[in-house]
């Protein structure tokens, strides 16, 4: 196939803003041209490809607001110059000499232009339902193509209420940069978007009471919120360790005992957390969203009820009683880049029959 992708209107590929975006659509680049299909990637100016083999357009133009950001009812706004519009019309542009566009932005628009282009749009959710035109979009279009949507996990699907059978395709892993460490000594980590959604303050909590450090990688997207969590707690507890590209990121997580993961919302899927299981770094999170779908309890990792901290502290404790290898092992068998790039080409196959 001759696919264009279309990545998130939010930070330049490599910035870090992009989230989980960012690192899903270099697997999967890397997974379809190792298929053999051919790939362009349209991404927004200073957007960085770390994969050979594809070729990247970039654009320039004011960025949208992070949805996660907004009121559930927010209006949908479109700044004047806007990189999502620049994004949008490119594809279309490369649209005569390819099969299918996939879109990975949260966004109305591309979602909307299902209807109103020629060539067929698909799109992979990254998100759970953050906002009502979104979602009412997504019903729409999906009321008469059902094929075009994919979703992360079971649980990011459910939370849009009318998708009947959704088409699951997890996400995917380059094995190869994350090294396996089958010391558990380290210090406790967190790894995020610094971020209220991503509720760094029950882990900080969790290290606090065990009297230990916290490691906190990612970039400080919401600095009000990290000094209120600063003043909370002694300032000796966190120790920010700041936005390290995966190889470095890996070589330093890999040593940790484990990975708090303590996401206030429904997390799409959670690539921080299979990163983790990827170095053999247990997981304690809790039941919902995407790491609770991911963590399989007492073999990779705990779960605990949202936001009962007490039970995270207890669940730390017994950490070592996780055996690393079961970690890397489950990332083998579940989330490779390669698996995940043969779930994408299945369900656009299938999808793109439907359409036509
Ligand atoms: N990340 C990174 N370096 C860091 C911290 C985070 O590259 O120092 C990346 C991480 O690899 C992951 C992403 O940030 O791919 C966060 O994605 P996740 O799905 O966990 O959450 P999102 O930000 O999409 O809500």
């Amino acid at each position: 196939m001759r696919l264009i992708l279309i990545s998130t209107p939010i930070g330049y590929l490599g910035s870090g803003r992009g989230g989980g975006v960012e690192l899903t659509l270099n697997s999967l680049v890397s997974g379809l041209i190792e298929l053999g299909h051919s790939v362009k990637v349209v991404a927004p100016y200073k957007s960085n490809l770390l994969i050979n083999g594809a070729e990247l357009f970039t654009v320039k133009g004011s960025e949208q607001k992070s949805w996660q950001h907004q009121d559930y009812n927010s209006h949908i706004q479109i700044p004047r110059d806007s990189l999502l519009v620049a994004m949008v019309e490119k594809a279309i542009s490369l649209s005569k000499n390819a099969d299918l566009i996939l879109n990975l932005s949260y966004d109305w628009l591309p979602i909307w232009m299902t209807m109103n282009i020629e060539i067929p749009i698909f799109h992979l959710i990254s998100m759970a339902n953050e906002s009502g035109a979104i979602n009412d979009v997504i019903a729409d279009i999906y009321s008469r193509f059902p094929n075009n949507f994919a979703f992360h996990t079971k649980v990011q699907a459910s939370d849009y209420s009318f998708i009947q059978k959704p088409q699951i395709v997890g996400n995917g892993f380059q094995l190869n940069k994350y090294v396996f460490q089958s010391n558990g000594g380290g210090p406790l980590a967190w790894v995020g978007r610094v971020t209220p959604e991503k509720g760094l303050e029950d882990a900080v909590y969790a290290a606090n009471k065990l009297g230990e450090k916290l490691h906190v990688w990612g970039i400080i997207e919401n600095k009000e919120y990290a000094s209120e969590i600063e003043k909370k707690f002694s300032s000796e507890v966190i120790i920010w360790k700041g936005f390290l590209e995966t190889s470095l990121l890996q070589k330093e997580l890999g040593k940790c005992r484990a990975l708090i993961n303590t996401p206030k919302w429904n997390e799409a899927y959670g690539n921080v957390v299979v990163e983790a299981l990827a170095c053999g770094v247990p997981v304690i999170s809790y039941k919902k969203g995407g790491p609770g779908e991911i963590i399989q309890h007492g073999e990779t990792g705990f779960l605990v009820e949202a936001g009962d901290k007490d039970s995270l502290i207890s669940y730390l404790m017994k950490i070592n009683s996780i055996e690393r290898r079961n970690c890397r092992k489950w990332v083998e068998q579940n989330a490779s880049y390669l698996s995940f790039a043969k779930r994408v080409v299945n369900w656009l196959e299938m999808a793109i029959k439907e359409f036509s």
